[in-house]
Formats: structure tokens, C-alpha cells, sequence
């Protein structure tokens, strides 16, 4: 097995494709690419990429068709590329399954950064199961229900136990505010954001040790949350 993963870019616009297509060569990723959603779930099937990087203005359909169709049958990290400034639709391809976003106009630099998320992820996902989490001085005993940082037992609610293994459960990938209120609370509270909110701050606050770093829990702005591999 190649030890870069194979990424697949979906972007119709030829410059922006182009650019993304110099970079991963440059840094070794092999890659290829789609320039329409047909296309990359063509590709999708017949290469069995390890990250997508999926624009949401497609010509042909949108993106967020082409996340329902392959999340049918992979869990491949999805990063959502798109010009809409409107969070809207950031959320509705997170809440169907994207991983992370990248907002037009971004940087190599940023590219770059959210492929090294995603390639952490995919080196740790055999992980995935184990009774105890461990990510930096976090630990969880999930069977046991207990938290600890830096070894010392954190006296956490059930809500906020709750959320702490959501995100957890989900290390590097960001959970829409919906997502979250539905997993901890139920579908009747789906719209309780501002519930949410404070939960965060208390859980934030109790997982902090004096400096607010390092960040456990990370806010999306308007999106929702993360909790990044440390
Ligand atoms: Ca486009």
C-alpha cells in the first residue's frame, strides 16, 4: 500500500483544480481528478480514494448529492470545497456525512493542513472501538463512564459526559450544532443551540487547566464543533 493517501479532487473550475492538482503532485499525494459530480462518483467507485476533496457548485448536480451517493458505501474523509459564504450549505454537507470544509478563496497552506488532519485520521482509525480513549493528558473510560485529565478524574454531568464521547468518537471531524443536539439530546431538541452552548462552555471550562491550551473542544464559528487529535 502507498503510504500517501489517494485523493480525489471534484472541482469544475479549471484554475482552482489546477492549483490543487500542483500542490498534491508537489507534496507527493497521488491524486485524481473530477470535474463534474458523474465523474467523481465514477471515481469514487473505480479508485476507492482515502480523502475527497468535493466542491458543492457542481455542473451537472450538487455536491451534497455526491456525499449522499458515496457515503452509501465509504467512510473516506470527505473535505467540502465551496465559494457559498452561506453556512447553510457547509452544514447540510457535514450533517450528510462531509468530514471538514475549506471555504473559497483558501490557501495552500490551508489545504494542506486539512490533508494532514485527515491522514491522522485514517492512520488512527483502527483505533476505533477500544474501551478506553486516549488523545493527549484526555482519557476516556467509556465502559466505566469516567473522564480524566492528566490522570485526575473530571467530575463531568451525564449531558456533558455525553458530549465529551461524541466528539470524542469523532476526533478531526467537525459536528454541525444539529448533529450534536440530536445525538445527546433527541430530535425534539434539535434546534436547543443555545443549550448547547452552555454545555460546551461548562465542558470547556472543565477540561481546561489554567491557560485555555491546549483546546480540547474547538468552535466552528455558526457550524458547530471539533475536537482535534492532539
Ligand atoms: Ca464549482
Amino acid at each position: 500500500m502507498n503510504n500517501e493517501p489517494l485523493v480525489l479532487v471534484v472541482e469544475d473550475d479549471a484554475p482552482i483544480r489546477n492549483l490543487i492538482a500542483t500542490t498534491l503532485k508537489t507534496r507527493g499525494y497521488p491524486y485524481v481528478t473530477a470535474n463534474d459530480g458523474k465523474t467523481a462518483i465514477m471515481l469514487a467507485t473505480a479508485r476507492n480514494p482515502d480523502v475527497i476533496l468535493l466542491d458543492l457548485g457542481l455542473p451537472d448536480t450538487d455536491g451534497t448529492e455526491v456525499i449522499k451517493t458515496v457515503r452509501r458505501w465509504t467512510d473516506a474523509p470527505i473535505i467540502v470545497i465551496s465559494a457559498r459564504t452561506d453556512d447553510k450549505d457547509k452544514i447540510a454537507a457535514l450533517d450528510l456525512g462531509a468530514d471538514d470544509y475549506l471555504t473559497k478563496p483558501f490557501s495552500v497552506e490551508e489545504l494542506l493542513a486539512r490533508l494532514r488532519v485527515m491522514q491522522r485520521r485514517l492512520a488512527n482509525a483502527v483505533n476505533k472501538g477500544d474501551p478506553v480513549f486516549v488523545n493527549g493528558d484526555l482519557k476516556i473510560d467509556f465502559q466505566a463512564g469516567c473522564a480524566y485529565m492528566n490522570g485526575e478524574e473530571l467530575h463531568l454531568t451525564p449531558i456533558e459526559f455525553k458530549l465529551l464521547c461524541l466528539l470524542a468518537g469523532n476526533v478531526d471531524k467537525v459536528l454541525t450544532h444539529t448533529y450534536i443536539t440530536r445525538h445527546v439530546w433527541g430530535a425534539a431538541w434539535e434546534n436547543n443551540v443555545s443549550s448547547l452552548r452552555v454545555f460546551m462552555a461548562t465542558l470547556r471550562k472543565k477540561l481546561d487547566r489554567g491557560d485555555g491550551f491546549p483546546q480540547y473542544i474547538q468552535t466552528r464559528v455558526g457550524v458547530g464543533y471539533r475536537m482535534p487529535r492532539m
